[in-house]
């Protein structure tokens, strides 16, 4: 299977068939599993052997379908499905970090896991200080002996700032810290996270891993010790984890998740190219653009610029009216939807920032984030391109 590409991993690997052979992945909504004796109960509770199964918080033969698909697909020796992107980051940083220890991470991060590292974990004397991801400079003064763990989004929300991965774990690693990436915006199809030297890889799959926006789901990816060890212990006995109802609904999703990543990277690169020079916009950010000013660090890491873009109209008031002009993109905030979604960060998701923070994280008022779906492109243009004309009437 290590020989398969990614496409035929997300379609066969970590298939579980039960008895019927089932060609379709069963569900097993089911909390518990009976064991044959009491011996046999002894015995599993004793140590749990591959697929043997105790309680579904701590595994599930769906969940543990989803666990294996999803790490064979990313190169990952193991994984631990949750219950969404954010029991993924607060669990991963729970289960590594302790009272004392020093965080080094990205200040453009999504909002809750800004709240859990500045607000939660400085709570149990964890001290994190925050630098501006793009800069190497900042990594290197901000590491100490003492830091534990570097964090960041590989391509930051809502602005499609890049981290250097490599770099960054280059320093991390020379204090031992140990390097988590937060890597929605790269998606799996294109994570190249692990050979980079990042330990750890966590995902949203609320985000392109369902892509149809139906499910809230988390993963966290790394070496088998570490998922088998400190993290499954913790996520099991606090309650993080993934229903298996979930599970399932996202097995079925990694068979076409490199089908529509693709499709929808293909059109936000047509519809970034067609917005580039249009007089009424000041910014089109758009990695895969020649204008993005790390254009080349994104093409080295990602081969691609992604499926999401940001354009910025240069007011408030501009932006609400594209927004209320749109007839096929949605206002809304989920992102990897096979849905075209268009967001106002700056009134929406990160509306509880100081206004210092979002000027200096480049979150303008009339900023709108754009997650391409699986719509035609040319309409999706198209429907950009007349609600632009409305707002500028
Ligand atoms: C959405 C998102 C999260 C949180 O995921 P949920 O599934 O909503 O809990 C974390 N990080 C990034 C970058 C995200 O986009």
């Amino acid at each position: 299977m290590s020989e398969w590409n990614k496409r035929t991993k997300a379609v066969h690997a970590g298939t579980r068939r039960s008895q019927w052979g089932e060609v379709s992945e069963a569900i097993f909504l089911t909390q518990g599993f009976v064991y044959p004796t009491a011996e046999a109960a002894q015995a599993r509770f004793q140590n749990t052997g591959d697929d043997e199964f105790i309680y579904a918080r701590y595994g599930n033969p769906t969940t543990a379908m989803f666990e294996d698909r999803i790490a064979a697909i990313e190169g990952a020796e193991d994984a631990f499905a949750c219950a969404s992107g954010m029991a993924a980051v607060s669990g991963a940083l729970m289960a590594t970090l302790k009272a004392g220890d020093h965080v080094v991470s990205s200040r453009a991060l999504f909002g809750s896991c800004l709240y859990v590292l500045e607000e939660v974990m400085t709570r149990y004397g964890v001290e994190v200080t925050f630098v501006d991801g793009a800069d190497l400079d900042q990594w290197r003064a901000a590491v100490r002996d003492d830091t534990a763990v570097v964090f960041f989004e590989s391509l930051s929300n809502p602005v499609l700032e890049a981290v250097d991965i490599q770099a960054v774990a280059e320093i991390g690693h020379a204090k031992g810290a140990l390097v988590m990436v937060d890597n929605v915006f790269a998606t799996p199809v294109y994570s190249r996270a692990l050979e980079l030297g990042a330990d750890v890889v966590i995902y949203s799959a609320t985000k392109h891993i369902d892509g149809q926006g139906r499910s809230l789901g988390g993963v966290i990816l790394g070496k088998r010790d570490y998922i088998r060890g400190p993290i499954e212990t913790y996520m099991k006995h606090t309650g993080g984890s993934m229903s298996p109802f979930t599970a399932w609904t996202l097995v079925k999703s990694l068979e076409h998740m490199d089908l529509r990543v693709r499709a929808q990277t293909d059109s936000a690169a047509q519809i970034a190219a067609g917005l580039e020079n249009h007089p009424n916009l000041t910014r089109v950010i758009y990695p895969g653009l020649q204008s993005h000013p790390q254009h080349a660090l994104c093409m080295d890491q990602m081969g691609c610029g992604g499926t999401m873009l940001a354009i910025d109209t240069g007011s408030q008031e501009t932006s609400f009216k594209l927004l209320n002009a749109l007839e096929i993109w949605l206002i809304s905030n989920n992102l990897g939807d096979a849905k075209s979604i268009a967001t106002p960060p700056a009134s929406t998701t990160h509306q509880r920032l100081p206004d210092a923070q979002k000027a200096h994280l480049g979150i303008t008022p009339g900023l709108i984030r754009l997650s391409v779906g699986l719509e035609d492109a040319g309409d999706l243009l198209a429907d950009l391109t007349q609600a632009l004309d409305v707002a500028q009437a």
